[in-house]
Parts: C-alpha cells; structure tokens; sequence
C-alpha cells in the first residue's frame, strides 16, 4: 500500500509552489493581510494533507516561519497568526493520527505478508519434495523399459533369476539382503533360487525353503510388507527370530505368471521402517515383468529339454548324446584323460513285450534307465536306440567301466518289475569300449562297444563283455 498518493504529491508541490508565488507577492506589493492569512493557512492545510507527512512538516515548519517573516515584514500584529498555529496542531495531529493508523495498517500487513510467505515457502518445499518423488518415481519407471529389455536378452532360467534380482536391487535399492525362490511344482515348495547378501548377512542363506514370511506369500499369493518385524502383530516374533538374518523391515511380492504362482522374491533391510508402499508397489510391477521372462526361459527350458531328453526315459536322445560324445572326446583328448563306453541291450525284449504287453516294456524301459542313472553320477547316458542304451563313463578306465558294467548287470537282473500281481524280470547285456586304448575316434568307439554288445548276445546273454 502506498502511504502517498501521486496525486497527493502533486498537490501538495502544487499547493507548496503557490503559497511561495503569494508570500513573495505579499512581501513585495503588500496585497490586503488578513484574507490572504487565511488563504495562507488553506494552502499550508492542503499542502500538509497533499504532502507525506515528513514533507507535509516540513512545508508546515517553512510556511510558519515564512509567515512569521512576511508578517514582521508587512508590520502585522502577530495575533493573526494564532490561527495558523492552531491550524498547525490539528494537521500534526492529524498526521500522527494517520501515522498511527499507517503504522497499525502496515503492521497487520507486515504480519500478513509473513503468514503468506511462511505458506509459500513450506509449499514451495512441498511441491521441491514432491517434485524430487515425481523424478524419483520417473526413474524408477523408465528403468522398468530397461528391465524388460535385459530380462528377455537371456533364457537360461538360471542367468534370468540373477539378472531379475539385479534388476530389483537396482531399481527399489536401500536393500541389505535380497532373495528370489522358485516354486517346486512337484513338492508345492519353495527353493531359494538366487540371492544377494549384504553386511549382516556374510553367512548366506540358511532357510533355504524361506520363512513365516515367505509361507504366507505362498499360500495367499499376495505381497507383503512389514514396517518393523518388532511390532507386527501378525506374525510371531520367537518363530521369526529363528530366523539367521537380523532383519527388521522387509517387502515380499509373489512372482506370478498366467494365474500360476512360480517364485517369491523378497528385500530386507535390519532397519525399521525401511521400504514404503510405493516400494512394495514397485517390486510387484517388477515381479510382474520377471514373472513373464522366468516362465519364457522355464517354457524354453522345457522346449529344449524336449528337443534332447527322450520323453519316456528321460535320458538323452541319441543325437544330442553324440554332440556331448565328441565334446568329452575332445576335452579328454586335450587334457589326456580316459573314459570309456557302455552300449546296453534289453535280453528278449521282443519276447517281454508280447508276453506282458508294450505298457509293460515301456515300464521295464523306466526301471532300467534309472538303474543306468544311477551306476555314475557323472555319467552322460542316452537311450541310443528303441531299447538300446549308451553310457559315457567320464575319467573312467576299461576295468573300472567293466566292473560298472557288470554291478549294473546284477542290478537289472536283481530289480523286480511289478505289473499287478506278476512279478517279472529282465536282464541285460553290455558291451564295454574305453577311449583311448580301443580307439580314439567316437564312431569307432561306439562300433566297438556295439561289436561287444553283440558278442555278449551270442555268448548267451546277461553278460559284460569288455575286449
Ligand atoms: P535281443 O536279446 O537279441 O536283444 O532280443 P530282443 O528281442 O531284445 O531284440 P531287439 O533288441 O531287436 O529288440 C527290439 C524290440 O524292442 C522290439 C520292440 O518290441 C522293443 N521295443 C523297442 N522300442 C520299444 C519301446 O519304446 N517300448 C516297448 N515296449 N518296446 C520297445
Ligand atoms: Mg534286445
Ligand atoms: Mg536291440
């Protein structure tokens, strides 16, 4: 608000100019006194009220003294200037009074300005944080663009549960252990698939099918977050301080794909309070995304699995066995390592088969590959043709091969094939080929082991034959 109108100060100049041009005419043509008095005191009156109130007084002070100057001038008795005094108080009165009335007027203005301005600074500092949120929040989602891109660069299940925790790590942060556990569809449990340990957590991960926590994400598929684990009633502090990390805060969200539930990935951090809603938010949109790229590597997986595994054993396909041949051959070959070959071949099968049926043999085709898997863990076995077997006996030499061979024999000889209330049984004959004393070349290799097999067919069955 201003104090001074401009207007005011033009008329006070004005009125000022005036009252200076009629005391020099008074002083010099001596003009009739007391109505010019009288004018005088107006044109103080209205200078004074024109002029601010520092200018007014000090227009008031000079008219006073000038009136005194032109009234000793013009012999004039003092008298008629009584009135400019009284003029005078009333116009200083005056202007204290308006000072006063400025001064309140200001004050409450001073006050309101103030007010305004605390308003404006803390919402100036609301809408910085709100600001900073909003391009927190901007990043984190145009790192999700990122996330998909880089999860759907990989399809080994393994490589896409690393990169999916990397991701999330990335993204949300502010995180001191992190965990992604697969569902066993089989067992309807979870196993811990990938994690990320911070400082407390050097030791690695003890509950290996998760916690309370992750159970409960388990059975009611939907995401959690807990603020302090101290204070959460819903779930017992004793069973979770079984727990071997010392977390206090923790946000979990399931990974689900096509209504069906494949994982849990879950953050923890040892301080309380440390992951918002907005973060829970967050890890479930990118569960969501990891989600889609697990069940693609798991779906290809499986592809893959059916392009190299025979469906009904399970063991490799013959072709995909070769490539694995020539790889151990080569690696062999250039680290100067032994291995040999077993070819096996189900006795009479033909014979099974029509007296039980082709159900039956598939069954005797079940037992025996297991019976294969389990005579060397390292072995690489295939079902080389319809009821014929090859087994890869890495860093194995032909005696040790020979007497694998013949355990496995007794093995099959021995296992009793139940098919309802029959009990039946099946031998098998193997021919035994070691690399690199009966040939260096894989197709050689297998001729020989083949060419043994045969021989221990016309040697009357159920039997080994290593050279
Ligand atoms: P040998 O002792 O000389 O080996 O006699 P064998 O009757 O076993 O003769 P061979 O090895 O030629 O057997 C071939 C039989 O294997 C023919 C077929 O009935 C059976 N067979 C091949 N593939 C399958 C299969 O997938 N399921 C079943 N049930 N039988 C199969
Ligand atoms: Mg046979
Ligand atoms: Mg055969």
């Amino acid at each position: 608000m201003k104090l001074q109108s401009t207007s005011g100060l033009k008329i006070g100049i004005f009125c000022s100019i005036v009252f200076l041009i009629i005391s020099f005419l008074i002083f010099r043509t001596g003009l009739p006194k007391f109505p010019t008095i009288f004018l005088y005191n107006i044109i103080i009156l209205a200078a004074c009220q024109g002029l601010s109130f520092y200018r007014g007084l000090f227009f008031l002070g000079a008219s006073i003294f000038l009136t005194i100057l032109i009234s000793i001038a013009a012999s004039f008795y003092y008298v008629w200037n009584i009135p400019i005094f009284f003029i005078s108080f009333f116009v200083v009165e005056n202007r204290i009074k308006r000072l006063d009335y400025y001064r309140h007027i200001i004050g409450a203005r001073i006050d309101e300005v103030k007010e305004n301005t605390n308003i404006l600074v803390d919402t100036h500092a609301r809408h910085k944080r709100e600001m900073a949120s909003l391009e927190r929040k901007e990043e984190r989602y145009k790192s999700l663009k990122d996330v998909t891109s880089t999860l759907s660069s990989s399809l080994s299940l393994d490589r896409v549960t690393e990169l999916l925790l990397d991701n999330i790590l990335q993204v949300i942060g502010k995180t001191e252990s992190a965990l992604l556990f697969l569902v066993d569809t089989e067992r309807q449990e979870l196993n811990l698939a990938s994690s990320r340990m911070g400082r407390y957590f050097d030791n690695g991960v003890k509950a290996k099918k998760g916690d309370l926590l992750d159970e409960w994400v388990f059975k009611q598929r939907q995401c959690l977050l807990v603020e302090d684990i101290k204070k959460d009633f819903r779930f017992s502090e004793e069973k979770i301080m079984e727990y071997p990390r010392p977390y206090r805060s923790v946000i979990l969200s399931p990974l689900v794909e096509e209504n069906k539930l494949i994982g849990i990935v879950r953050l923890e951090h040892s301080k309380p309070n440390n992951y918002t809603s907005e973060d829970l938010r967050l890890l479930n949109i990118l569960c969501d995304i990891g989600a889609v790229s697990l069940q693609n590597a798991s779906l290809y997986e499986q592809t893959l699995d059916l392009a190299i595994t025979d469906g009904l054993t399970g063991l490799y396909l013959r072709r995909y066995f070769l490539d694995r041949f020539s790889e151990e051959l080569s690696r062999s070959l250039r680290s100067d390592l032994v291995f040999s070959v077993l070819m096996i071949d189900i006795d009479n099968f033909k014979g099974y088969n029509d007296k039980y049926g082709h159900m039956a043999g598939d069954i005797v085709l079940r037992t025996i590959s297991k019976a294969i898997e389990g005579v060397a863990e390292n072995a690489i076995i295939a079902r080389y043709g319809g009821e014929e077997f090859c087994a890869l006996l890495p860093e194995t030499e032909k005696n040790t091969a020979k007497n694998i061979a013949d355990k496995l024999r007794k093995t099959v000889k021995n296992e009793v094939i139940e098919l309802r209330r029959l009990k039946t049984n099946v031998t098998v004959s193997i021919g035994v080929a070691s690399f690199p004393d009966d040939a260096k070349v894989r197709d050689e290799l297998i001729q020989k082991a083949d060419e043994r097999l045969y021989r221990a067919k016309r040697q009357g069955r159920d039997r080994v034959v290593a050279d």
